[in-house]
């Protein structure tokens, strides 16, 4: 998963480099790996990519830079990996300089069929350098640009009939940005307006703390030109898929509380609560406290407590500075970042001995496994018979049983827990009294009051993937 976010003007204003600055901040929470940003002021481009965060990437050297060049297009990505390593080679934008001009793109998504895209194009002479999807994307734009004189639009519209797959992308040249995104709609994307320019981001919360303002999101199948003399044209270039197939982890787990996606008007933040009281109503507790999973839970646990009537506890304590663990390769080093990420109040323990821990989805169980040992060893360094204290936990989505070819960097089959053994034998595994998780006819309820359920993409959940795909190796 990533974030893709940019702006085009006509003119350069002094406030669009803490304004693109702000932007990357926002979204680093959809990837910390790398960071990469490609900018033009009309005649001349320049960019930069490397590991790290944005506050590591965009430097005050580069941030002089920046302003200095007064950059009338730029586009970035915050990252992390799905597919080609986490190099600078692989970061995004991805640019290239042919005889007929520039060319740099960025993308959020991943290609289902990539080893095949790579293939084809390594058979027609392409050379790749990264193995990134967002390269495929580039140079397939281009070979469709070439057979169409040029035109960029048929370009992209190429990509859209050949190559299935979740991709909201924006291309820039050195004096036009086209956003634009797969037929499916899987991975959001805005655009609106921030004093003179045309911005856009993944998510909606780019824009907070600015007074940009959103105009809509950009239609499945569109591709959105704009350039630097004010210029703006939008081209429905492939039928929106119906039904629409947007991805309902984005706003399950991977969306900021803030941000809008997939809705117009209600936040991911207010999806999760009512994820949360849905979760109380199909499986209800007593004589306990709610205990929100530090931050995945804390939504969903909001809503099971306002639903149930249960005290809300923060039993646990999370350290912000350490990294979410789904994005951290190998399970030792998870295990290890799990158990520096939390401590646990044992003055709550002293207080209650049932406990309904709330996460908003399990992918491997092993933060809840640590989380359970933890809570149970610190009961015991409380003086508290660790045999007294219950933990039983709620998921506030479905069991995963499948992967993810989308963008979301779920882990193997082999390694999903939902995947591979009973609830039974995961409560046993984890060390809970019992376990349960939200139906995924109570996820659609809710999905309900957002969009109708049938445009979201459940394929993790069920096993039945809306395109064609190839298992990935990792
Ligand atoms: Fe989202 Fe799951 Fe579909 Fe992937 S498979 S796009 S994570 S809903």
């Amino acid at each position: 998963m990533c974030g893709i976010l940019g702006y085009c003007a006509r003119a350069w204003d002094p406030g669009l480099e803490k304004f693109f600055g702000l932007q990357g901040f926002n979204l680093q929470h959809r990837g910390q790996e790398n960071f990469g940003a490609t900018y033009s002021n009309g005649k001349k481009f320049s960019h930069f990519k490397d590991r790290g965060l944005v506050s590591q990437v965009f430097t005050k050297e580069r941030r002089e830079h920046f302003s200095e060049t007064r950059p009338l297009i730029a586009i970035a990505q915050t990252r992390y990996a799905t597919a080609g390593g986490t190099d600078a080679i692989s970061a995004q934008p991805h640019w290239m300089t042919l005889l007929d001009g520039f060319y740099s793109n960025a993308t959020n998504g991943d290609l289902p069929l990539l080893q095949r895209e790579i293939q084809d194009l390594e058979n027609s002479g392409t050379v790749m350098l990264s193995g990134n999807d967002g390269e495929v994307i580039l140079k397939k734009i281009l070979h469709g640009a070439r057979e169409n004189g040029g035109n960029l639009v048929a370009g992209i519209r190429r990509l859209m009939e050949t190559t299935p797959g979740a991709y909201s992308g924006c291309l820039m040249t050195l004096t036009e940005l086209y956003l634009y995104r797969d037929p499916h709609g899987f991975r959001p994307l805005y655009f609106g307006r921030w004093r003179d320019a045309v911005v856009f981001s993944s998510e909606s919360c780019a824009f907070h703390e600015t007074d940009a303002h959103i105009e809509r999101e950009v239609y499945p199948g569109e591709v959105i030109r704009f350039d630097i003399d004010g210029n703006r044209t939008h081209t429905q270039a492939v039928p929106t898929h119906t039904p629409r197939q947007q991805c309902i982890f984005e706003p399950i787990y991977f969306a900021r509380p803030d941000s809008r996606v997939f809705a117009d008007t209600k936040e991911v933040g207010h999806f999760r609560y009512l994820l949360g009281s849905q979760l109380a109503d199909e499986h209800p507790m007593r004589d306990a406290a709610v205990v929100p999973v530090p931050d995945s839970g804390r939504y969903a646990a909001n809503g099971y407590a306002g639903r149930s009537g249960l005290p809300l506890r923060e039993l646990l304590v999370r350290n912000p500075y350490i990294p979410r663990t789904f994005q951290i390769a190998g399970q030792a080093n998870r295990e290890d970042l799990v158990r520096l990420k939390f401590t646990v109040m044992h003055s709550l323990l002293r207080q209650y001995r049932r406990f309904v821990v709330v996460d908003d989805s399990l992918v491997r169980s092993t933060t809840l496994r640590i989380l359970i040992a933890m809570i149970r060893d610190a009961a015991g360094e409380a003086g508290i018979d660790r045999r007294t204290v219950e933990v039983h936990v709620r998921i506030a989505s479905p069991p995963i049983i499948g992967c993810c070819y989308y963008g979301i960097d779920t882990p193997e089959q082999k390694e999903l827990a939902a995947a591979n053994v009973t609830l039974d034998e995961i409560a046993k595994s984890i060390d809970a009294d019992s376990l349960a998780y939200l139906s995924l006819a109570g996820l659609d309820a809710v999905a309900a009051e957002f969009a109708s359920p049938e445009q979201f993409c459940h394929a993790c959940f069920t096993g039945r993937y809306p395109t064609e795909y190839l298992p990935r190796t990792r």
